[in-house]
């Protein structure tokens, strides 16, 4: 068995879907599709959300818009035989449509999910009908019902005992069919809807490859493979042919974006190979992660995350910052689902560099402010060199303010204004 995943860009509009089956119809042996929602309709759902819970009259147009895109899509793949797959598409929207039109009766967290996985479960339902008209046979399986987690809406966590007994059930189902599933979506065991976080339709055929031991996964990207340092910033930037699990690991966490972090260890606990590859090239070599590594490891590789916030924080009562003050501020931090990019602390104060998302932030700040002294900075870069040279740090911080700096044997990290 083999899992490939196709992500939002490679699902993008009616060219891509093609694309899509040419790469499909040249596999070989069963196949486990992975598909998040189309373009950047995950985005548009999470507004979506915003705008209901803001009250008003505009969800109907948000709404409005999201509809006219799937149908569009939906027209040009099918042509004069989309009746059925737009009849299809009105069942999956209309569950949405009508909970929008009361007020959100549950937390913002569990109502998110209901919503926000409509695009995983259209996308899928298009796609499905897609291939089937293409002559390939094709299992539509209902992730809600295999990947199977506990109720911490938008950051689930996946039961693998529970998810395996399904999946197998799914796969003996599908009998040899070419199975399609939503990325990124999961329920509950009771039968409510969850999600994995954003960008984690790469975890969800983590996952499933681990449960289905799978030989190989591929993920289908709109780059080339890894890459040494952003193309966008930095085009002389090369691709990384082979890469281990650690290094993959490491490069996530740090705010790579071709891989969500939490996709490595499943692949890595059963010695599955993750391969990266290009949509718009699929004969590329991509980029190949697994146990053996590469030469590509002592290469210096530049990630750098935009829109960072450095906040330093000193207790109001002086006290010193120890164990559990320490344990205190993580807490409010997980409870508002915010994760510390850096940390660096002295006696009395903290200082930690942070995504900066704007209203959940807010919330944040103002709940530490019960105890600290809150200051911040916004708008910073946090660049980080893995693997660094002298060179190579100077050709990207040399001219421009540091604020913070922090060095390890492998990785330097800069705070950039
Ligand atoms: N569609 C979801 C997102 O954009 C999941 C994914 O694409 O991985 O976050
Ligand atoms: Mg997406």
């Amino acid at each position: 068995m083999i899992v490939y995943k196709f992500g939002g860009a490679s699902v993008s509009s009616a060219e891509a879907i093609r694309n899509l089956y040419a790469i499909i119809s040249e596999r070989e042996g069963e196949l486990f599709m992975v598909v998040s929602a189309f373009g950047k309709m995950t985005n548009a759902l999470e507004n979506l959300v915003d705008s209901w819970y803001r009250g008003g009259d505009e969800r109907f147009l948000l709404l409005g818009r999201i509809r006219e895109y799937h149908e569009n899509i939906i027209y040009s793949l099918f042509g004069k035989g989309s009746d059925v797959v737009i009849n299809d598409f009105n069942n999956c929207i209309s569950a949405v449509e009508s909970k929008l039109r009361s007020s959100p009766s549950r937390s913002y967290d569990y109502e998110y999910d209901q919503v926000v996985s409509l695009g995983e479960l259209a996308s899928t339902r298009i796609v499905s009908f897609y291939l089937e008209s293409r002559n390939i046979a094709t299992y539509w399986a209902d992730a809600r019902e295999w990947l199977i987690t506990d109720d911490t809406h938008r950051e689930a966590n996946v039961d693998f005992t529970f998810s395996l007994k399904r999946l197998r059930n799914v796969v003996s189902k599908a009998g040899g069919r070419v199975v399609v599933t939503q990325g990124f979506v999961g329920g509950t065991r009771n039968g409510a809807t969850t999600t994995l976080g954003r960008e984690g339709s790469d975890y969800t055929a983590a996952v499933a490859a681990n449960l289905l031991d799978a030989g190989n996964v591929v993920v289908w990207k709109d780059v080339p493979g890894i890459l040494t340092a952003d193309p966008l910033f930095y085009p002389g930037a090369d691709k990384i042919d082979e890469i281990s699990y650690h290094e993959a690991i490491e490069l996530s966490y740090y705010g790579a974006k071709v891989i969500h972090p939490k996709t490595i260890k499943p692949l890595q606990n059963k010695n599955i190979p993750l391969h990266v590859k290009s949509f718009t090239d699929p004969a590329g070599s991509g980029t190949i992660i697994s146990d053996r590594g590469g030469a590509a490891e002592l290469k210096p590789v530049v990630i750098v995350k935009n829109n960072q916030m450095l906040v330093s924080l000193t207790p109001k009562d002086f006290s010193f910052v120890v164990e559990d003050c320490l344990s205190r501020v993580f807490a409010v931090f997980f409870r508002h689902r915010t994760k510390v990019n850096l940390i660096q602390h002295s006696a009395i104060s903290f200082t930690l560099c942070m995504d900066n998302s704007g209203r959940l932030t807010g919330r944040l700040l103002d709940e530490l402010r019960g105890d600290f002294r809150v200051l911040y900075n916004e708008g910073l870069e946090l660049v980080t060199i893995r693997h660094y040279t002298d060179h190579c740090i100077k050709e990207h911080t040399s001219g421009r303010t540091v604020l913070v700096e922090q060095r390890s044997r492998n990785t330097v990290q800069f705070v950039i204004k």
